[in-house]
């Protein structure tokens, strides 16, 4: 169970296994939002991904957060067709490097290591601020938890102030135009929508918020 403060290993592996959870109860809904500026796969997609994540977790076994990070990327990277799961297999894989052969990070090596993961998604989709992706709602939750750490959040201050930062960064992709990913093919038709991935990422970072600092 965490402990508020620091974040085990185990930790990480129960926040994937709420994120599966939650995105197995979403799937039909980032489904909905896929199918009005994507293909319609982005639910099924999070799912077998998570599915794979969890399964791969339960093998693996991992000690340290690199093996936590490897483990899921190897698994999700090759299970997930469509963008999104290479963009989510860099995140673990980057967020696990930079935590590291330790069995726990405190606050601040939990953000350094989750700006990381952001950082991996960013370069390797090379998207921006503004392209309409799950880079919209990442983004802002990570600037908004460094500013709750330098204001001496807690834990479960910073990942709360991460989750509610990504929902408000979610719903500013509706009126964006999409310049990166299946919905830049649609021009100006990609306005008003929400868009899936921005969906999922803040559904990444509450589940954060549910399991890492109850
Ligand atoms: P696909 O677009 O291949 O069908 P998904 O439907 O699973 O894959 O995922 C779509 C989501 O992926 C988009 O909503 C967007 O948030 C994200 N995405 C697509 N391309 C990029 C990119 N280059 N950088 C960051 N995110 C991206
Ligand atoms: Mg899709």
């Amino acid at each position: 169970m965490a402990d508020g403060t620091t974040v085990t290993v185990d930790d990480l592996v129960a926040w994937v296994h709420r994120f599966s959870e939650v995105i197995g109860e979403h799937a039909d809904e980032l489904t909905q939002l896929d199918s009005a500026i994507g293909d319609a796969d982005h639910g099924t997609n999070m799912r077998r991904g998570c599915r794979a994540a969890v399964d791969a977790l339960a093998a693996a076994e991992p000690v340290d957060v690199t093996g936590f990070g490897r483990a899921i990327a190897m698994k999700v990277i090759s299970t997930v067709g469509g963008a999104s799961g290479p963009l989510y297999g860099s995140f673990f894989l980057a967020l696990g490097t930079t935590g590291g052969s330790a069995p726990s990070m405190d606050a601040a090596e939990t953000i350094a290591a989750l700006k990381a993961g952001v950082e991996a998604i960013r370069s390797r989709g090379k998207a921006e601020p503004g392209d309409k992706t799950m880079l919209d709602a990442l983004l802002p939750a990570i600037a908004a938890m460094e500013g709750s750490l330098e204001d001496g959040g807690s834990l479960a201050d910073v990942l709360q102030a991460g989750t509610d930062a990504a929902e408000e960064g979610m719903r500013a992709t509706i009126p964006m135009l999409a310049r990166k990913g299946r919905a830049s093919y649609l021009g100006e038709r990609s306005i008003g929508h929400q868009d899936p991935g921005a969906t999922s990422s803040w559904l990444l970072l509450r589940s954060a918020a549910e399991t890492l600092a109850p």
